[in-house]
């Protein structure tokens, strides 16, 4: 049993987490879990950009080691990427330190500060780690390096003789004045169930387009399992939400 749209109260028990976007504005949130896998992923890319649609994929860290250029793919077309673990772990059913060392591992691989739990299932003690954990990739190291020029540039620019004086001051401690974005958990506020293979194709797409709202993440699956369902909801939807004016974002 599953809600195709979360329920208030859900919300409202988790508030640390994501569960949907600004309501004030047309813009809907597509995400893809589970991939990247060959057909099912390179057919979402084409799809999403014969709508100009871009998404946010939250990949399996041991599906991007066995389909690297299709998760190169992902990020060239401008896609965000989200960590979804790298075995598809159950939090439930998981010890939380198997857990992190499983998030951390696909994290090498996806360095990102997106997250969403496979099924849907954590631990209140996982969501406090993974909350807690910082991005440590290229970006926070170009983040540095960008702080370190523009303060040196500031210090040539401006005439503050404290400054001057002191110029070591200001580069002191570059790493302590960046913003490190802490992992956002992402959960979502329409679930397709496109991976559910008792609903059919045409209930599929009209449970989507029944709950989906300005601001609302959307749960697709770029997997065999949802293929069928994904096919046929897919285009339909783009073409009408985009008809009623809606965009389409990554997350982040
Ligand atoms: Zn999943």
């Amino acid at each position: 049993m599953y809600f195709v749209k979360t329920p208030w109260w859900l919300k409202k028990l988790y508030p640390q987490l994501v569960w949907n976007k600004a309501r004030t504005t047309k813009t809907i949130f597509l995400t893809f879990d589970d991939g990247p896998i060959p057909i099912v992923t390179p057919w979402v890319l084409k799809t999403l950009k014969s709508f100009n649609a871009k998404a946010t994929f939250f990949c399996i860290g041991d599906n991007i080691n066995k389909h690297p250029a299709i998760f190169l793919q992902l990020k060239a077309d401008g896609h965000a990427i989200g960590n979804h673990t790298y075995n598809h772990l159950k939090g439930w059913a998981t010890a939380d330190e198997l857990y992190i060392k499983n998030f951390n591992k696909c994290q090498n691989l996806t360095q990102t500060y997106l997250f969403r739990p496979p099924y849907g299932r954590i631990k209140r003690s996982q969501i406090f780690e993974i909350q807690k954990s910082k991005i440590k990739n290229e970006e926070s190291e170009n983040l540095k390096v960008k702080s370190k020029k523009s303060k040196i540039k500031n210090q040539n620019t401006k005439n503050d003789k404290s400054q001057i004086a002191n110029p070591q001051s200001q580069i002191r401690n570059p790493q302590s004045e960046i913003h490190n974005p802490q992992s956002q958990i992402i959960m979502w506020d329409v679930l397709s169930g496109d991976f559910d293979t008792a609903l059919s194709p045409q209930k599929c797409l009209k449970n989507v387009l029944k709950h989906t709202q300005n601001g609302s993440i959307i749960v697709f699956h770029d997997s065999l399992k949802a293929w069928d369902r994904l096919q046929y909801v897919l285009p339909k939807a783009l073409d009408y939400w985009k008809k009623q004016g809606f965009s389409f974002e990554g997350l982040g």
